[in-house]
Order: C-alpha cells, then sequence, then structure tokens
C-alpha cells in the first residue's frame, strides 16, 4: 500500500522540523521551498542570524533525537548583560540558578541541520526555488511557480501545511474567506543587524555567555553570540521621530547617535555606518488569524498562523512547540487518513491558539521590560523577590519569565499565573526599597489562596 502524502510549504524552521516528525510517522512528504537551497547558497546578511533557543525548542528538538546534534551549535546565554551610557556592565541572570540558561543558536546552522536530517535521514523530498503564488482552500490545490525553470504549476493533493512564515499566502488567501478573522499589526518600531566581529585572536570581544543589551528607553540594542568569536547586534528603534531609521539617514548622523547612546559599541563594530545603510531594515508583526484550517485540506502552522515579534526569544521555539503538538495530535487521534485529517487540524488549533496568543500579548510585554524596565531597580527587587518565593514554595510559585523559557506549562497557564504573581509581589514589597522585612508568612497565605487552584508546576523543569 502506498504511503499517505503530505505537503508541506516552506523549509524555514518549522517547515524543516515538521518534515521530519511526519516522515517519523511514516508519511511521504514533500516540501516545496521559495528561496535556493541554504546548504549551497550564501544567506544574506541582516536576517536574524541568531536566535534564542529556549526548553520548548529543546524538548521538540530532543523528541526527534537532535538535540544531541544541535547541542553543537549552542553557546549558554546565562543571562542579560546591561550596559549603560557611561559603558558601566551589570548581569542579571535568567533563572535561580546554573541550570536556567538559554541558547544562542545560528538561524542557518540549525536550519542546515534540519533539512540534512529530514533529507538523508527520512526521505523527505524538498523542491527549492519553488514559490507559492496562490491556493485553491476548497479544491486543496497550490499555484506555485518554479523560479529555476520559470514556469507555473499546480500541486494537486491534500493536507496541505502552510510553514510559509509570517507573509503567509495561504493565510492571506484564507482571510478572504466569509467569516475569517485575521489581522496583521505591525510595531512603530523596526530593527537592523549589525555586527561585533570576532577579535584577532579568534574569540569574543565581550563577555560570551550573555545576551547583551543596551536599553535605552524607547529603543535599544542587543548582542547575542555566535560561535566563530563574533556577535550578531541588532539595533530595534522607531521608524520615524527625532531619533529614528527615518531620521538616521547619513553616516554622520549614524556616528553622532551610536556616539551619543552607545559609545562602547564604536569601538566594537568598526564597519557601523558601512553595515548600517548595506543591511536590510526589518519590520515586526504580531498576526493574529482564525481558523488556521481550511478543512482537513490546509492548515497554518509556525509564523504563518501566529507571528509574534522577536522580544521573548520564543518565535522559533513556539513554532517547534507547534510541530511537537501537532505530532501528539496524530498520535492521540490516530492515523487520520485522507478524511480525518479536519479532526487532527481542529484538535491542533484548539490546543494551540489560545497559547500562540498569549505569547504574542507576553512577547509585547517584554520589549518593555528589555528596552526599559530592566533599568528600574524595583524591577530587580520583585526578581529576587520572585526567586525567593519560587525557592519557597517551588510547585506554586515561578516567575512568568521561567514559566515560559525553563518550563513546559502551557504559554496561555503562564500568563494567567503571571498576572496573579505579579499581584502578589506587589503586595508583598508595598514601597519597601529591599528585601529585609518581607513577610514570607503573607507571602506563603497568597499564594496558597490564589495560585493552589493552578496545576503544580513540576520542579524539574
Ligand atoms: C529579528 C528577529 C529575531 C528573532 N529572534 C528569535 C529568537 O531569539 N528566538 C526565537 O525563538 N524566535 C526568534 N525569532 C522568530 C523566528 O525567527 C520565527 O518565529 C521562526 O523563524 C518561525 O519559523 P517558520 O518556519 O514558521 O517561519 P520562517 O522561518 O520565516 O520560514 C518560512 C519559510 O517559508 C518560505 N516561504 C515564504 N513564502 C513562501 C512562498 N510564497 N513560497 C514558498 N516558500 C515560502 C521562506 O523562504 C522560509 O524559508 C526572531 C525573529 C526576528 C525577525
Amino acid at each position: 500500500m502506498s504511503r499517505e502524502h503530505v505537503t508541506i510549504l516552506g523549509a524555514g524552521l518549522a517547515g524543516s522540523l515538521l518534515a521530519i516528525y511526519l516522515a517519523r510517522r511514516g508519511y511521504d512528504v514533500d516540501v516545496y521551498e521559495g528561496r535556493p537551497d541554504m546548504r549551497d547558497t550564501e544567506i544574506p546578511a541582516g536576517r536574524s542570524i541568531n536566535l534564542a533557543l529556549a526548553n520548548r525548542g529543546i524538548r521538540a528538538l530532543r523528541e526527534v533525537g537532535l538535540y544531541q546534534a544541535v547541542h553543537d551549535l549552542l553557546i549558554t546565554m546565562r543571562g542579560r548583560m546591561l550596559h549603560d551610557v557611561g559603558g558601566e556592565l551589570s548581569f542579571q541572570p535568567y533563572g535561580k540558578n546554573d541550570d536556567e540558561v538559554i541558547y544562542s543558536v545560528s538561524r542557518g546552522g540549525l536550519n542546515e541541520l534540519l533539512l540534512n536530517t529530514a533529507q538523508h535521514q527520512y526521505g523527505v523530498n524538498f523542491h527549492f526555488q519553488q514559490r507559492v503564488m496562490a491556493a485553491d482552500l476548497g479544491a486543496g490545490s497550490v499555484r506555485m511557480r518554479d523560479y529555476d525553470g520559470d514556469r507555473q504549476y499546480v500541486l494537486e493533493g491534500s493536507p496541505v501545511i502552510a510553514a510559509d512564515g509570517s507573509g503567509s499566502i495561504v493565510r492571506r488567501q484564507m482571510s478572504k474567506l466569509p467569516g475569517y478573522r485575521a489581522r496583521e499589526d505591525y510595531l512603530d518600531h523596526a530593527y537592523k543587524e549589525l555586527t561585533i566581529p570576532a577579535a584577532e585572536t579568534g574569540g569574543h570581544r565581550i563577555d560570551a555567555n550573555a545576551l547583551h543589551i543596551w536599553p535605552r528607553g524607547d529603543y535599544m540594542l542587543i548582542a547575542l553570540p555566535n560561535l566563530d568569536g563574533s556577535f550578531t547586534v541588532t539595533l530595534f528603534l522607531q521608524r520615524s521621530g527625532p531619533d529614528s531609521f527615518e531620521s538616521l539617514t547619513t553616516p554622520e548622523a549614524v556616528t553622532e547617535f551610536f556616539s551619543r547612546e552607545f559609545p562602547d559599541t564604536l569601538e566594537l563594530i568598526p564597519d557601523l555606518t558601512t553595515h548600517f545603510f548595506e543591511n536590510s531594515t526589518g519590520s515586526m508583526v504580531t498576526v493574529y488569524c482564525q481558523p488556521w484550517r481550511a478543512g482537513g485540506r490546509f492548515l497554518l502552522i509556525g509564523d504563518a498562523a501566529h507571528s509574534i515579534v522577536p522580544f521573548h526569544g520564543q518565535g522559533m521555539n513556539c513554532a517547534f512547540e507547534d510541530c511537537y503538538e501537532l505530532d501528539r495530535c496524530l498520535a492521540e487521534k490516530g492515523a487520520p487518513g485522507p478524511r480525518g485529517w479536519e479532526r487532527v487540524f481542529a484538535e491542533f488549533e484548539t490546543r494551540r491558539k489560545p497559547n500562540a496568543d498569549a505569547i504574542a500579548a507576553m512577547a509585547l510585554e517584554n520589549y518593555v521590560e528589555m528596552r526599559d524596565t530592566v533599568r528600574d531597580p524595583r524591577f530587580h527587587l520583585k526578581k529576587e523577590l520572585a526567586w525567593e518565593l519560587e525557592r519557597r514554595f517551588p510547585e506554586t510559585f515561578v516567575p512568568r519569565y521561567s514559566l515560559v523559557m525553563f518550563h513546559h506549562v502551557p504559554y496561555a497557564e503562564a500568563q494567567r499565573r503571571g498576572v496573579i504573581q505579579q499581584e502578589i509581589l506587589d503586595a508583598l514589597i508595598g514601597d519597601r526599597a529591599s528585601l529585609d522585612h518581607i513577610d514570607y508568612e503573607i507571602g506563603g497565605k497568597l499564594i496558597a489562596e490564589r495560585l493552589a487552584s493552578h496545576t503544580r508546576i513540576a520542579t524539574s523543569g
């Protein structure tokens, strides 16, 4: 009997990991990707060269036996290294102990590993330079353009899983259906990537085991380490206004802005003005849409369904968790067969949509935290208190950041707990300037009253 066939659109992070999951379940998988094969093409500069990988992404990779291979691509980031305007550094750990860390990983390196594994270990068929032009949602067919041979053709046969990223053609096609809800919220801020090259000796010029932040209130610069000793630096800035991408139009203006706001980076980024004008300026969008599917014929996954802003470092992690959850739906609902995909897609959407909405909201909130709140001493006091409460009540009180980054509780549950925990922290701290006289007995009572009804958190993380 021939194996059931699944088509995936997009061979980015979600599409290639999903191909592995589906091929592992015995499906015959074809993946169509608009770009050339990244394994023999240079990736253009300025496209989020590295990413923060956390526990949700790691679990999804571990499940298909890839974590060991991925491990060789990672650099541990233990916390945030804050750079103030005077060049003073302060370090804020991410978690309560050395196990609670996140990792910097090369997008290209990770994507290549996924492509190679899918193709060579699982026999997935990849078709590069094949662009989705339109989808016929009723018929379950996709109009494609072959950029290699410059011809158009139609892909027949469903199910089709669209992992074609935040600008998904399939989603835009779905949004024309009656009753469909879709919104793309663009931030007023944009981003630009720059580089701190490796030191002449080959090592990193600044601490490699931290995510560096230059928080400046309305904007910020961040830097994540790469294995070759360099850092990928990202400037997040308003599109228009006095200090903005619109106002930085000359090398002199860029140099003046960096000398004023990020003086310690001038020595670190030697090609600042060249790269500033050569590299593209990227947009950031939150995508909300519903449904994520058209019957059992089409499903949106990853950024195509729920693109989020990058400030919680969760877009890829969430997309990987999608793959893990879709696989669980397949396992729990049994082999769908030609007619059963609708059931599986519906179950997947029911499980994931509230969680995607929750991480979208938390990612937006985290932008304010990263560029501004991290400078406030009360923020640190609350963080210290949150860890102290976690030490005392480890299964009930876990800081929201930790729930998102180091645990697997659904994002929506992390968000709900986060609101209650914030109120408990505010009540305990009041207007105190230190943790010296915190009443932990009252803390324990509040936690028991307000959090005990929630699921207990596994302490293993
Ligand atoms: C600046 C920045 C920093 C980020 N940092 C982090 C981070 O630290 N941690 C984290 O977890 N996430 C981060 N993200 C988010 C992360 O990049 C995305 O969530 C992730 O790439 C989603 O994977 P995806 O496969 O759904 O989409 P993509 O990775 O965008 O893949 C989509 C694929 O579809 C292809 N495609 C698109 N249109 C078509 C078409 N018409 N036809 C055929 N193929 C098509 C594309 O070429 C691409 O290969 C960041 C994003 C940005 C912009």
